[in-house]
């Protein structure tokens, strides 16, 4: 990841399609993304077999733009033998760069596997490969949703980082200060590393409003009311979604974040679109 760095460290996050249409259009994203010069794109993995197999094509699809491609790698629910053949695979293909992540299990499947955290998920893959990946995990500026308090998340984050992390991403958030907090007590228990802010462009209020209560993240009452009121107007939504987005990037990049990563839910226009707006 830290090649032909965008200045602003610009990165986006992209699901494997499972369709034909998807992987199609996957790819205009992926080339009008990679006019932009992103710093890296990355691919989510999910536990269960043909999920990761979808993970491993839509890297080899990502990577023919000749843009550093880091495949997320989740240890729940896996053995140690799967996940040191997925990092030889990797390996030997030219990836070097890695999201290591925890994960988490789908419900009625097996067993939580050999590694129970992330941070035993680092120290393997520095056991198992050294120094050949930049490794970047998970932070969570407004808590991890089972952590029993913000200290002891901050504590794992800490524990995650020494393990032998290069860099972090959070959850998305819609309050800069959640951000600034994070960094500022990150920083003050000798976490160094960047800590790029995850944004989540905002495009539909019934996915979105699902996805944050699942993985915790807080909109906002003065943005949850708003959005709600415009009900089916997804022009107006789309609108007023772009303006909070495009200011809470602006504070970010204003107050020292190194670089934005953007959920991009495979679409372009949304992330390019705050990104014109920012000066
Ligand atoms: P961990 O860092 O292991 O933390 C999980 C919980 O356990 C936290 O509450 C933490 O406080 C606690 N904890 C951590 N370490 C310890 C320890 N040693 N002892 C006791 N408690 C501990 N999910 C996917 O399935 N696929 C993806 O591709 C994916 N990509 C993501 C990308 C980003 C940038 C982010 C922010 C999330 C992503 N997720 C993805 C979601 C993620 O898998 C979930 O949030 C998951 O519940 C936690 O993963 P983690 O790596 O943060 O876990």
């Amino acid at each position: 990841m830290s090649t032909q760095a965008h200045p602003l460290g610009i990165s986006y996050e992209f699901f494997p399609p499972n369709t034909d249409l998807g992987r199609e259009k996957l790819m205009g994203v992926r080339d009008a993304l990679a006019e932009r010069n992103p710093r890296f794109f990355s691919v989510t993995y999910g536990a269960g077999g043909s999920t990761q197999a979808r993970t491993l094509n839509t890297v080899q699809t990502v990577r023919e733009s000749g843009i550093t491609t880091a495949p997320h790698l989740s240890c729940i629910g896996s053995e140690k033998a799967q996940l040191r053949d997925l990092l030889h695979r990797y390996r030997e293909q030219g990836i070097d760069s890695l999201v290591a992540l925890r994960g988490d299990l789908p419900s009625g499947m097996g067993g939580i596997g050999e590694l129970r955290y992330a941070n035993e998920l680092v120290e393997f893959i520095r056991e198992e490969t050294g120094d050949h990946f930049e490794i970047a995990v998970a932070a969570y500026p407004e808590s991890h949703p089972q952590a029993p308090s913000f200290e002891k998340d901050l504590e794992n984050f800490v524990r995650k980082m020494q393990a032998g992390a290069n860099l972090a991403v959070t959850q998305y958030f819609f309050t800069a200060d959640a951000y600034f907090h994070f960094v500022d007590r990150a920083r003050s228990l000798g976490v160094e590393a960047p800590i790029i802010p995850g944004i989540m462009p905002i495009t539909n209020y019934t996915k979105l409003a699902r996805f944050s209560d699942a993985c915790g993240a807080e909109i906002p009452r003065w943005i949850r009311k708003q959005l709600e009121a415009y009900g089916d107007d997804s022009a107006s939504i789309a609108a007023f979604g772009e303006e909070v987005v495009s200011r809470l990037c602006q504070r970010l990049l204003d107050g020292g974040a190194p670089g934005l990563h953007f959920y991009t839910l495979n679409q372009a226009a949304p992330c390019l679109r705050i990104l014109d707006n920012l000066s």
